[in-house]
């Protein structure tokens, strides 16, 4: 039996319409559009895509969007100031910038210094503290969105083996932790964990963050899982590929998500439902 595929494209664009609704009934009663700034440091090309992208998403749910894109050259202390001077903008209601950051640049002084209630990233040591306590305004956006993913497949997660492969700050951790809430039962796999594909064999619930190509094979996943692929590898030939092979596990599972066209989306649709979150909570 061939798995039935997790559409990112069509879930993110659901989340992306209810954003846009949402903002059209808040620009109507507060008279405010929200506003999100987006600083790019340099000119990685990577970077220079998603930018766009998050750009290009403000405008189709109503958003306005204030890009500020400094030269690779930029020192911390510049950065930080503009960092404080968007602070205190008051049109700008979400402060986004684009990592990674050039090396002369501590990326921990410029994420401390994003104001938590403008921190859509959800990255700010306030809002993981948040996150871990499970009272949040801010979602982590890609693990946000892989619960919408995961949700769209009907599955009920409570009581079931999660296994997520990677432990980083930005999508590992926070996503053990939003399936911790949800009542799953949670092992984090990292490059130090025995019998790994062991472990992984148990899991109801499949999500690898990993940043390896191919890493997830058949023999690794249970029959009838649902397998969640956050990683984004460029192979040579230039072609993007996930952690998982594709080939090898739908024909194990029950749910996968594409890569491209699964979790790739569906951050950004997260990002602007932060956004429009942090609108809101400064403009009660
Ligand atoms: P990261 O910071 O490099 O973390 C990778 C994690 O994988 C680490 O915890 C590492 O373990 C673990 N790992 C590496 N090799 C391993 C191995 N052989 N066995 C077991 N674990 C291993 O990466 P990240 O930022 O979390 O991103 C992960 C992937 O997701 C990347 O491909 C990235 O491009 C992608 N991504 C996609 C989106 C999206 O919107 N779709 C957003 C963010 C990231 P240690 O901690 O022990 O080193």
């Amino acid at each position: 039996m061939m798995a039935n595929l997790i559409n990112g494209k069509e879930v993110s664009k659901n989340v992306k319409d209810r954003v846009k609704s949402e903002t059209a009934e808040f620009i109507n009663a507060s008279g405010i559009t929200p506003g999100l700034a987006v600083v790019i440091v340099g000119n990685d090309p990577a970077s220079r895509v998603y930018v766009n992208s998050k750009k290009k998403a403000c405008a189709e749910v109503g958003f306005n969007s204030y890009e500020y894109a400094l030269p690779e050259t930029t020192t911390q202390q510049e950065l930080l100031e503009l960092v404080e001077k968007l602070n205190n903008d008051p049109k700008v209601n979400g402060i986004l910038c684009q990592l990674p950051l050039p090396s002369q640049i501590d990326e921990n002084a410029v994420i401390n210094a994003i104001k938590p209630e403008k921190d859509v990233d959800a990255f700010h040591p306030f809002n993981v503290g948040k996150i871990m306590i499970g009272e949040y305004s801010f979602l982590p956006c890609t693990p946000a969105g892989v619960m919408e993913l995961i949700d769209s497949t009907g599955t009920d997660i409570s009581g079931k083996n999660c296994v997520v492969i990677g432990r980083s700050n930005i999508v590992g951790k926070p996503m053990a932790m939003l399936l911790l809430h949800r009542n799953g039962t949670v092992t984090i796999c990292h490059s130090r964990t025995r019998n790994l594909a062991e472990i992984c064999r148990n899991a109801d619930i499949l999500v690898a963050a990993v940043g390896k190509a191919n890493f997830v094979t058949g023999d690794m996943v249970k029959d009838g899982a649902v397998i969640i692929d956050v990683g984004m590898n460029r192979l040579e030939n230039g072609k993007l590929c996930g952690d998982v092979n594709f080939e090898e596990v739908e024909k194990k599972a029950s749910y996968i998500t594409p890569v491209p066209g699964g979790v790739g989306p569906m951050t950004i649709a997260m990002l602007m439902k932060n956004t429009l979150t942090a609108a809101k909570l400064q403009n009660k």
